[in-house]
């Protein structure tokens, strides 16, 4: 853990001390596990969810976790992959046919040095889910003990890709691009969030993808209203469909689309998501672009929705 003594994880390098209680935009100090559980998604695995994340996304599913709202406590690793490998090999791991370890948050970047000595301290094969922030070093790394990475693209420009997470787009795509030229074989599936109104994104990710790879496997995942765009509408599925024919359209042959569509909400698109940033938290203007304030008293971080979906 030497190396969090000056933070340079992910792309963020905060270069903070998070063992003496410096903490940077993920706010995390040492790494801690708030979930552990089988889980039948596929992969079918045992989940580690780990505390905190590197992006404050308007619509995050697990904001409990990645805002710091539930807190997790410290596992040795060691000990946290025996119980992941005994949960596999139980009856009902075995049910769901589980077959690997799963890392995920939260962003397990941000918990890097524990997932990897979690990894490589047993025989079992290894899932590290990611939002793609990492450096290029850490990726590396992760790919040395992971045997399928998968790996959510939220936007495609910059614009968009800032408003909704808090961090630029380039190193996500720069990843995606070293990962389909070096270690595609790893690749589980590119998650392609699809957020309506916001169709044009989805489809430019494809449109990246099928030029490094026509072999790119990809999932669009229907947007569902969580965290500040609780108010906001699902993708249709008329719209997840249609996603996935253009995206074939540009060559992509592995594609898919999951999720739940369909959810009733109020509005859609850039301009609505902007007015529901603003009133949840430190949204601003900078540099003529829009983007989420990244302060650990950042407002947004302690909001509370109203439903979850
Ligand atoms: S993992 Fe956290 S502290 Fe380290 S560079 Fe990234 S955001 Fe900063």
């Amino acid at each position: 853990m030497k190396e969090l003594e000056s933070c340079q994880l992910c792309e963020w390098r905060c270069k903070v001390n998070r063992i003496s209680g410096e903490t940077g935009i993920c706010g995390i100090g040492i790494p801690r596990v708030v979930v552990s559980m089988l889980h039948p998604a596929p992969p079918a695995s045992f989940d580690a969810f780990m505390e905190g994340c590197n992006f404050i996304c308007l619509g995050c599913q697990n904001y409990p976790l990645s805002m710091l709202q539930e807190r997790g406590k410290y596992i040795p690793p060691e000990e946290w992959a025996e119980m992941g490998v005994a949960a596999l090999n139980s009856i009902e791991g075995r049910q769901i046919g589980a077959d690997r370890l799963f890392f995920t948050g939260g962003e397990p970047t941000c918990s890097l040095p524990w997932v990897e000595a979690a990894a490589l301290s047993v025989n079992a094969k290894v899932n590290f889910d990611t939002n793609g922030f990492m450096t290029e070093a850490s990726l590396e790394r992760i790919l040395t003990f992971s045997d399928s990475i998968t790996f959510d693209i939220k936007a495609f420009t910059d614009e968009v890709h800032i408003l909704l997470t808090g961090a630029r787009v380039g190193p996500v795509l720069r990843n995606v691009e070293y990962l389909v030229e070096h270690a595609m074989e790893k690749v589980y599936e590119f998650r392609v969030l699809v957020m309506p109104g916001l169709m044009g994104e989805a489809v430019n990710i494809a449109r990246f993808l099928a030029n490094l790879s026509e072999d790119a496997p990809v999932s669009f995942l229907a947007f569902r209203p969580n965290f500040v765009l609780e108010r906001a509408r699902g993708s249709s599925t008329q719209e997840m469909e249609s996603v996935v024919d253009a995206a074939r359209d540009c060559g992509l042959r592995k594609v898919d689309w999951a999720g739940m569509p369909d959810i009733p909400g109020e509005k859609e698109g850039i301009t609505y998501f902007k007015e529901l940033a603003s009133q949840a938290g430190c949204y601003k203007i900078r540099a003529g672009r829009p983007r989420l304030c990244t302060c650990r008293e950042c407002t947004m971080r302690s909001y509370a929705p109203q439903r979850r979906t």
